[in-house]
């Protein structure tokens, strides 16, 4: 069976449900929820949601038989109650005379369904199913719906706004579209979705103002930068509003811990740059990751600086926005998740436990020249999780300082690599024998270690296979 979708103007023709108990209930909240003007017929007494709901909307009620031979009053007919065999006679003869016809739990019957909708007025998704698998339908609806923040239709505000100004600046309508654009999926947008409807309105205003002045009005528009945590690898950690930014940026700056996949989920037609490090080896030097930043948006571009984990942990990106702010650049952040979290969930390894660990702390593991300017007493205190990025060449020297300072050389310590991705490796030792444990071992970078009591938990807690997992293959190699 193929459908076609229509969007019905149901306020234009009259509907009615037939049927008394809760499905037909849902089928009169459906239409209501459209607005539709809707009758309800019923050969036994409502059930008492749906007598609530007829009382609450004043909803006129007729007789079956009515319902059923009032052509033109009832061009759209839900057909809810009735045996299998008179349900289908129903609805054969409906159909001959040219109505339309829902029956409920029957599509083969109908010739039209009432799909799932996820409604953000004035613009709304429907999704339906050839009745096949109307589960998948709803899988797919509420996958849809959390990702379209509840606040989008709040951006008609802004079309409303500006559409005289707009049509009087922009002479085609391609152009019109191409401004829109720039505005609902710029920054105006971006303020109007996060709840800042003033700023947003004062934004399209200054905008317009600026075009106004302008010979070619739409080189007058300022881009914005979105600084957005990547997480550690698998791309289901990614949070909805990463993914929404990633999908409406034109330009993308990513380095060497954000997973291929990742970048993957960028638009086609979006520019992709490199500015990966590997260890001592700057691919971009900061200064000018940072400058490139300001350089695109001040040309009108959508810039996603894509970053691994959480950008402001051990990512530099307080430095990046920094530069931003003094050029005046609109920019957001979006947090991610760390590797310490990702990795620690991926191998079955509680931070915090109520018998092992009262605090976690992350390390920089990268010591300047072998030095040790850690404080390494405060380390090696009991009862914490300590997490060292960037500690695999600083590894021996790290885990020698900590015995140094009193943490038990039985302490239970792990290195992680690739943590959440189909290359995760978890290597469980202590903290005397981790660095020669790992030592005959091609460790893949990225990888983090994870010392306190809490990695005994491991055996017990670890689930994570990576072998079925299908997020993410692994990270760029060292030379991309
Ligand atoms: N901002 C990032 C950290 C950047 S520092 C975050 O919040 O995660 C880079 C270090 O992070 C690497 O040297 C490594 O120690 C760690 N790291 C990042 N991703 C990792 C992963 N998937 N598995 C293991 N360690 C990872």
């Amino acid at each position: 069976m193929k459908m076609l979708p229509l969007m019905a103007n149901t306020q234009e023709f009259g509907a009615v449900v037939i049927g008394y108990d809760d499905v037909a209930r849902r089928k009169l909240q459906a239409l209501l929820r459209a607005e539709a003007r809707v009758t309800v017929a019923a050969s036994q007494p409502l059930c008492d949601e749906l007598r609530a709901l007829v009382a609450k909307h004043h909803i006129q009620e007729v007789s079956v038989e009515q319902a059923l031979s009032q052509q033109e009053q009832f061009p759209l007919v839900i057909l809810v109650e009735g045996e299998p065999a008179q349900l289908k006679a129903q609805a054969m003869r409906l159909k001959a005379q040219g109505r339309l016809v829902n029956v409920a739990t029957y599509p083969e019957w109908s010739n039209v369904s009432l799909p799932y909708l996820i409604d953000r007025h004035p613009v709304m998704i429907a999704v339906g199913s050839t009745g096949e698998a109307p589960v998948l339908a709803r899988i797919m609806k509420a996958r849809l719906d959390a990702l379209i923040p509840r606040s989008f239709g709040r951006l008609a505000h802004l079309v409303h706004l500006g559409s005289e100004r707009v049509k009087a600046l922009f002479p085609t309508l391609k152009q019109r579209e191409r401004f829109w654009s720039q505005q609902l999926e710029g920054a105006a947008g971006e303020l109007m979705l996060s709840g800042r409807e003033e700023q947003s309105e004062q934004l399209l205003s200054n905008n317009l103002a600026t075009a106004e002045s302008q010979v070619n009005p739409l080189s007058a528009v300022v881009g914005e930068v979105y600084l957005v945590g990547g997480g550690p690898g698998d791309p289901e950690l990614l949070t909805l509003r990463a993914v929404r930014l990633i999908q409406q940026a034109d330009v993308v700056l990513y380095d060497r811990l954000v997973a291929p996949e990742i970048v993957d989920l960028c638009r086609p037609d979006a520019e992709r740059i490199y500015v990966g490090k590997a260890r001592s080896d700057h691919a971009v030097p900061q200064g000018d990751i940072n400058q490139l930043l300001v350089e695109l948006a001040l040309q009108g571009k959508r810039v996603l600086r894509l970053k691994g984990g959480d950008p402001f942990i051990f990512g530099r990106g307080g430095e990046e926005i920094e530069t931003l702010s003094q050029n005046r650049v609109p920019f957001q952040v979006v947090p991610g998740i760390t590797a310490a979290s990702g990795c620690a969930a991926y191998a079955g390894i509680p931070l915090t436990h109520r018998d092992h660990a009262q605090s976690v702390r992350f390390v920089t593991g990268h010591l300047k020249d072998g030095s040790t300017n850690l404080p390494w007493s405060e380390l090696a205190m009991p009862a914490q999780t300590l997490v060292f990025y960037m500690g695999l060449v600083g590894l021996p020297e790290i885990t020698r300082q900590l015995i140094a300072h009193g943490r038990s050389a039985d302490t239970p310590a792990a290195l992680i690599q690739q943590g959440t991705t189909r290359n995760q490796k978890n290597y469980i030792a202590t903290l005397g024998t981790l660095a020669e444990h790992i030592a005959d071992k091609a460790v893949e970078p990225p990888s983090l270690i994870i010392v306190g009591e809490v990695v005994s938990l491991h055996d017990t807690l670890n689930w994570f296979d990576p072998e079925q997992a299908g997020g993410s293959q692994g990270f760029w190699q060292r030379k991309h």
